[in-house]
């Protein structure tokens, strides 16, 4: 890990997690240990006491009893401005490409007021669900709506969550053959000259960075060669990740084979995203051989079970991938296809999913938790976040087992998992306690909700 890090300060102040229930340790045989207590040192874990009682003494204490501890959860895929339309009657019951259709019109006509509050709508809802670290992938850019990404980061840092904007776009309109209307389309030197400005302007590579930016060209239905090509190349020369929707729909694969004669990953693969630094949202329908390479080059799927059971789109092959070598994180997806944000959901979401395909075994409570811990963190490169362990940055859940909702729960980590979910008690951003008993202390959220509602009818007005 490195030694330089965003956020030092010379006399680091210490924040004691005392005598917490349960503790998540996902290399251990159940996945969590009992009875344990975290030492924070400024925006580190310092260290992890299990099954002992330290007798430190800190600037500010937590009584940890009757709760469990878990890795701030990392969602890797979203798109926050679809919480001004969520259930939108016209789409409720389409599948994906005539969701979309039907959807355009109304999200073209959004401005930044409305882009402001719905960012700070999903993450106020998504830090409520124990998330520390989220993407988001704002593709709608038009006339009026040029700097959604300044806005999206002004708003992180106020509310205070780790953010990976990843900048989005699309260049292939409906006149071109594309599926988006012409009018919410940029040309492609516009976009990239933009991806440039937000990576010099707010990319962060340190240790706890709290802003890395991404590249995410929409989707190959919406975005034309020479960008999806540019934008892989404009990101290997800046070192930041590459991100896209793929293989979500049998309607992508069919658009990809009578527009290009190949599947959604050989047309990515022609144009140079098979590596590392490249994580893909949905992922469902790759073959086994596919599977194989996205193993061998080291690419990651953000996993998105709500959205893809919602829209009817299909079942992503979890534990193929897992047991194949891709790595698989956790989404929640855009609030137009889910419609929440809300993590913990996401998570049972996963797990009760590959049980209706591969039985009760499929997929068990810790590898649920472990695909929107360690799983996500990796999809988003991330090597100081993911894990409750000594030196790594201080992100962290604690829920109240003692809820009425978790009552009588046995195992601490399958009563997580399977029962609820409710709030997290508290939340700990880099070493900052951003969520006490419940509520959220760095903005109000009636407030939010107010201005959110609003900006919402207004852009129905419209
Ligand atoms: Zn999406």
């Amino acid at each position: 890990m490195g030694q330089k890090t965003s956020q030092q300060t010379k006399q680091e102040k210490t924040l004691l997690i005392k005598d917490l229930d349960a503790l998540v340790d996902l290399s251990t045989l159940e996945g969590y240990v009992r009875k344990a207590s975290i030492l924070i040192r400024g925006n580190r874990i310092a260290k992890v006491y299990a099954s002992e009682l330290p007798h430190v003494k800190a600037d500010q204490t937590i009584n940890g009893r009757g709760k469990i501890a878990i890795p701030g959860l990392i969602n890797t895929h979203h798109h926050l401005y679809q919480t001004l339309t969520r259930a939108y009657a016209p789409a409720m019951n389409s599948g994906l490409f005539d969701w979309l259709i039907k959807l355009y019109p109304v999200w073209a006509k959004m401005d930044e007021d409305a882009i402001y509050w719905a960012t700070l709508a999903g993450m106020a809802e998504l830090m409520l669900s124990g998330c520390t670290l989220t993407t988001d992938h704002h593709y709608v850019f038009s006339g009026s709506l040029q700097r959604c990404i300044d806005i999206q980061i002004e708003a992180a840092r106020e509310i205070g969550i780790r953010f990976h904007p990843c900048r989005g776009s699309m260049s292939l309109g409906k006149s071109k053959g594309g599926l988006p209307p012409d009018v919410i389309t940029q040309p492609d030197d516009e976009i990239l000259k933009d991806s440039e400005r937000l990576i010099k302007e707010y990319h962060d590579a340190l240790f706890g960075a709290m802003t890395r930016i991404a590249l995410a060209p929409c989707s190959p239905f919406s975005v034309t060669r020479e960008l999806m090509r540019e934008t892989a190349t404009l990101a290997k020369k800046h070192s930041v990740r590459l991100h896209t929707h793929l293989a979500e729909t049998q309607d992508e694969e069919k658009f990809c084979e009578e527009k290009f004669g190949c599947s959604p990953l050989e047309y990515l693969e022609e144009l140079k995203w098979s590596g590392p630094n490249t994580w893909l949202a949905h992922g469902i329908y790759f073959n086994s051989e596919e599977i194989q390479r996205m193993s061998r080059a080291g690419m990651s799927v953000a996993h998105c079970p709500t959205s893809n059971m919602r829209l009817g789109s299909g079942v992503a092959k979890v534990l193929e991938m897992r047991r194949k070598g891709v790595n698989v994180g956790l989404a929640v997806d855009g609030s137009a296809s889910n419609d929440s944000s809300n993590m913990l959901v996401e998570v049972k979401q996963a797990l009760l999913l590959q049980r209706v395909v591969h039985g009760p075994s499929a997929l068990l409570a810790k590898e649920a938790i472990e695909l929107a811990t360690i799983g996500s963190a990796k999809c988003l490169g991330r090597e100081d976040v993911g894990t409750l362990a000594e030196s790594m940055a201080a992100d962290i859940a604690l829920f109240d087992l003692e809820e009425l909702g978790y009552s009588g729960g046995c195992d601490p980590l399958g009563t997580l998992v399977l029962c609820g979910p409710t709030s997290v008690h508290t939340l700990i951003v880099n070493g900052k306690v951003v969520i006490k008993n419940h509520e959220l202390l760095t903005f109000d959220v009636e407030r939010i909700v107010r201005k959110h509602r609003a900006a919402s009818a207004k852009l129905f007005r419209a």
